[in-house]
């Protein structure tokens, strides 16, 4: 079933400036979708739009069926995360947690004794049960975090939006908060919707995410469809670590060519032709000893459990992401290629042809 749906959804703010341009997307009841492209693409004025924060100018916005542009935002049924956390700094996290259940009209106003049941499943499903008596400031940053999404969840809202939650923690925080919002959202599967510009966190928590760029949906789809086949280049090139080699040229005959590199393609893009962009991704770019393209090295960052290889073919920036792997461990590790001289594949099965 539907949970929230999108239907031609416009925004331009009263300065003129276009934030969101024909948004037609759907998410399923029990989804956990990510909003996801680079800063001012217009992933929160949808979220807030959404939320009943910003009119929409354009559109229809549907919540479970009903058309809720004109409904106010408290009226939504939704849960809301920013990135400022928004806690009230003067009141202990048990009344952060129960503050707007308690500002409910009373005929919808648990009594105290539901309102602690709820206190106490939300703070247990949190970990947060020992800190209920403490105020903000005395918190850190992570356990902040945590009761912003208990006084989210707590009024089991319908739908919960989440914009930039993670921003503000410090790396190894992020990445252990990232794995706890999805057990969270397996556990309760409230359906989400979620903004990020980060695209790791977009990769590993969404079941599908949503692209944007410039305020138009490129692509929507589960996250591992979207990185091996991309509906367009920038989709490529935003999604990956580093990201695609994407190489502007002419197919022809099972030959890609672009100035004087001449590669053969891979045979599922044998019968392609015309003008185009041939891209593949790093880790698929292969270094061999011998019997590839000659690339002159450029630059190697080596991190360890992955080596990236800068190299230049033809006057054309190619990246190789070599990964650690048991026999071959001594080749990407070494320092020592003749000359600055690799040899280097294309043929790989995951390259993608984007025909101009
Ligand atoms: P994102 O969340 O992807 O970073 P936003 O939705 O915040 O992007 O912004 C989309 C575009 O709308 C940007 O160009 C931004 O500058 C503009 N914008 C956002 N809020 C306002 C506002 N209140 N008034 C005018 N322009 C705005």
């Amino acid at each position: 079933m539907v949970a929230v749906s999108f239907e031609g959804i416009g925004k331009v703010y009263d300065d003129g400036t276009t934030a969101v341009v024909g948004l037609d997307l759907a998410v399923e009841e029990g989804e956990f979708l990510v909003l996801v492209g680079p800063s001012g693409c217009g992933k929160s004025t949808t979220l807030r739009m959404l939320a009943g924060l910003e009119d929409v100018s354009e559109g229809v916005i549907r919540i479970g069926g009903a058309v809720v542009n004109d409904l106010p935002a408290r009226a939504r049924g939704l849960g809301m995360v920013f990135q400022s956390y928004a806690l009230y700094p003067h009141m202990s996290v048990e009344d952060n947690l129960t503050f707007g259940l308690r500002m409910k009209p009373k005929a919808e106003r648990p009594d105290s004794e539901e309102l602690k049941k709820m206190v106490q499943e939300t703070s247990s499903m949190l970990g947060i049960d020992d800190i209920l008596e403490k105020r903000p400031r005395d918190l850190s940053g992570g356990q902040r975090q945590r009761v912003a999404l208990g006084r989210a969840l707590i009024r089991r809202p319908k739908v919960l939006l989440m914009d930039e939650p993670l921003s503000n923690l410090d790396a190894k925080l992020r990445n252990q908060m990232r794995l706890e919002l999805r057990r969270l959202h397996d556990e309760l599967g409230t359906t989400t919707i979620y903004v990020t510009h980060d695209q790791i966190e977009a990769m590993t928590l969404a079941d599908r995410i949503a692209v944007m760029k410039d305020g138009v949906l490129q692509q929507h789809c589960p996250p591992l469809e979207a990185y091996h086949k991309p509906a367009n280049p920038f989709v490529a090139s935003f999604l990956g670590t580093p990201p695609m080699n994407l190489i502007e040229g002419n197919a022809d005959g099972g030959v890609f060519s672009s100035g004087s590199l001449s590669i053969s393609l891979p045979d599922h893009l044998s019968e392609i032709g015309g003008k185009g962009t041939f891209g593949i991704r790093p880790e698929s770019v292969k270094v061999l000893k011998d019997g590839g393209v000659e690339a002159n090295l450029s630059g190697v960052e080596r991190l360890g459990s992955e080596t990236i290889f800068h190299l230049e073919v033809e006057g054309i920036a190619i990246k190789a992401l070599w990964h650690r792997s048991g026999e071959d461990a001594e080749d990407g590790e070494s320092g020592d290629w003749p000359e600055g001289k690799m040899q280097i594949s294309f043929n790989d099965p995951s390259a993608v042809w984007f025909a101009q």
